[in-house]
Formats: C-alpha cells, sequence, structure tokens
C-alpha cells in the first residue's frame, strides 16, 4: 500500500515512512508545486483532514497529514491551532510573544497537540490525536528543537523539549503518541 504524505517537510516523511514502512506501507512526498489548501479549520482535526482530502483528491492516493500546535490552559488554549502564525517573525519572535502573553500567569499548564488524518480516496477518513503535557518556563532553557520547544518543560525528565535530545523527543512527543496511534490503526489485521 502507497500513502502520500500531505507535507513537504522531509522530517516528516522520514518519521512517518520509518513507522508505516514497518508496517509494509510506502509514504510518497506530494509532487512539486501541489498547491497548498487554505488551513481554515477550527481544529487541529480540521486542518489534517483538510490537507489530507486535498492530497488524496490531487493524487489519487489514501493521504496523511498531520497538524499540530501548543495548547496553553491560562491562554484558553491559545496559541492552539495558530501556533505557526502565532506572530509575525522567527520561533524566538514567536516564544517572546507567548512570554508576554502570560506575564503574571501562575498557571503555566500547557500540552503539545498534534492530530493526524489518514484519508482514502474514497473519502472515507479518520484521525488520530497524540498529546504531550508539560509546563510553560519563564524563559527559555535549550537551544535543540524548533518552535516552543525551549520554553516547553516536561517535569517527567526535569528539562525542555530543547534540552532532550531529539532522540527522546521523537520516543515522547505528541507527534510520536499519534504516529503510533496511526500505526496501530493501519495494521493489517486490527480487530475493530
Ligand atoms: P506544524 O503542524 O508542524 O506546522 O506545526 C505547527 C506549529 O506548532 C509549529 O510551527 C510550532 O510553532 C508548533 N509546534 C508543533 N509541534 C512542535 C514541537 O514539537 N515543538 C515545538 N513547537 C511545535
Amino acid at each position: 500500500m502507497r500513502f502520500v504524505l500531505a507535507s513537504h517537510n522531509q522530517k516528516k516523511l522520514r518519521e512517518l515512512g520509518d513507522i508505516l514502512g514497518a508496517l509494509g506501507i510506502e509514504v510518497v512526498p506530494l509532487p512539486e508545486g501541489a498547491p497548498e489548501p487554505e488551513e481554515n479549520g477550527q481544529t487541529f482535526e480540521e486542518n489534517a483532514c483538510i490537507k489530507a482530502r486535498a492530497a488524496a483528491a490531487l493524487t489519487g492516493l489514501p493521504a496523511v497529514a498531520d497538524d499540530s500546535g501548543l495548547c496553553v490552559d491560562a491562554l484558553d488554549g491559545a496559541p492552539g491551532i495558530y501556533s505557526a502564525r502565532y506572530c509575525e517573525g522567527t520561533d524566538a519572535d514567536r516564544n517572546a510573544f507567548l512570554l508576554a502573553n502570560m506575564a503574571g500567569q501562575e498557571n503555566r499548564t500547557c500540552r503539545f497537540v498534534c492530530a493526524i488524518a489518514c484519508v482514502q480516496p474514497d473519502g472515507t477518513a479518520f484521525t488520530v490525536r497524540g498529546e504531550c503535557e508539560g509546563q510553560l518556563l519563564r524563559e527559555c532553557q535549550g537551544t535543540g528543537g524548533f518552535g516552543y520547544d525551549p520554553l516547553f518543560y516536561v517535569p517527567a525528565y526535569g528539562c525542555t523539549f530543547g534540552e532532550l535530545p531529539q532522540e527522546v523527543k521523537n520516543q515522547i512527543s505528541h507527534r510520536a503518541q499519534a504516529l503510533k496511534r496511526l500505526a496501530e490503526r493501519l495494521k493489517p489485521n486490527r480487530q475493530e
């Protein structure tokens, strides 16, 4: 079986390719120049479905797509689905903006969320979700990872995602958990 991944991100392609490859599923990239659909959903799941549906329609293949972000409880879930575009500029700018919006907030609980949608060419679809709980620090710690990683403190490991070795993050992250659930759902002899 072959799936198209609705992303041009090489790292995601490799990560997904490794996990689905173990199930005998090949993951191929979107064709060069494939148009990007507008992500106008209201949830991670809706946005993942929008991307996967567009890829399935374009290629005629089953498609997978993910959508992820950071949800901060004291900000009613923001930046959430707007994580990548929380403010203009770089990851460092978005981290500074988030810290400014959290000034004076004692409740620092937050979680990374990842939804993955799987869409068949006939339109049937399902989604899976992974979440990773953490605490939002008051300043950045660590230089690894990307995005909000340096602010995301994981109590069980006593450090931020920005300080964790990539292989450890890849085992426990919201994306890793969603991918495991996707693999479970796609297992050939799965009992419903
Ligand atoms: P995307 O779904 O991969 O496009 O990610 C959306 C945005 O959420 C990213 O641009 C980051 O700002 C944030 N994000 C998602 N996953 C992570 C992560 O593992 N670490 C840090 N930031 C993340």
